[in-house]
């Protein structure tokens, strides 16, 4: 299967592995495999792309938030839509809750947000594929890895190939190739 990939849900609660107080919150996806068959045959490890999130003018993670993109449409409730793109840097692993035989897909989102958006819908393009997923003896190094893969992920976003070539109405996202 070909990138990009694509997958969508709310944020849902994650493993309470305590992400955020490393400074690396992740926002945790329900995995649906009969929606996203591909994610049973990619390697575990970390990814990037692009996230856009409906969060309303009025949530409160939307205060501080400076959008690179965002889409108004009148939604089928007849209230209003709005999709902000945001960078992501996205793990694949093995859910531990399933005695690691279910995937699970998990999102830090490059932006400071000024307060959590659980329940939020978010749909995700992921485009890339950074490195393969690693064990660490100690949490310097991983919190180290992690900055760099974030820092590959801006950078590789940050070039024309990678910008999102369309965000639709619905926030779906398409790729500039
Ligand atoms: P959990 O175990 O519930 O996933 P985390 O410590 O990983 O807890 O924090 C994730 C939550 O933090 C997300 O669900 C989201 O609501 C919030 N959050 C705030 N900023 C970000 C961000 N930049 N990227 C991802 N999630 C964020
Ligand atoms: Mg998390």
């Amino acid at each position: 299967h070909p990138f990009p990939y694509r997958m969508e849900g709310p944020v849902i609660q994650g493993f309470g592995r305590g992400s955020k107080e490393l400074g690396i919150p992740t926002a945790n996806l329900p995995v649906d495999s009969s929606h996203t068959p591909w994610i049973a045959d990619i390697p575990s490890g970390v990814y990037f792309g692009w996230a856009a999130l409906r969060l309303p003018k009025d949530h409160p993670a939307a205060t501080t938030t400076t959008t690179t993109t965002t889409t108004t449409s009148p939604s089928s409730g007849g209230g209003e839509e709005e999709y902000s793109i945001f960078p992501m840097v996205m793990s694949v692993g093995y859910n531990p809750f399933y005695k690691n035989t279910v995937r699970s897909a998990e999102v830090h989102v490059l932006h400071a947000f000024a307060a959590d958006f659980y329940g939020v819908h978010m749909r995700l393009l992921i485009t890339g594929f950074i490195r393969e997923e690693k064990d660490y003896a100690g949490l310097e190094a991983l919190i180290a890895d992690i900055n760099f893969d974030c820092e590959v992920a801006r950078q590789s976003l940050a070039r024309p190939a990678w910008k999102p070539k369309q965000v639709a109405e619905d926030g779906t996202l398409d790729c500039s190739w």
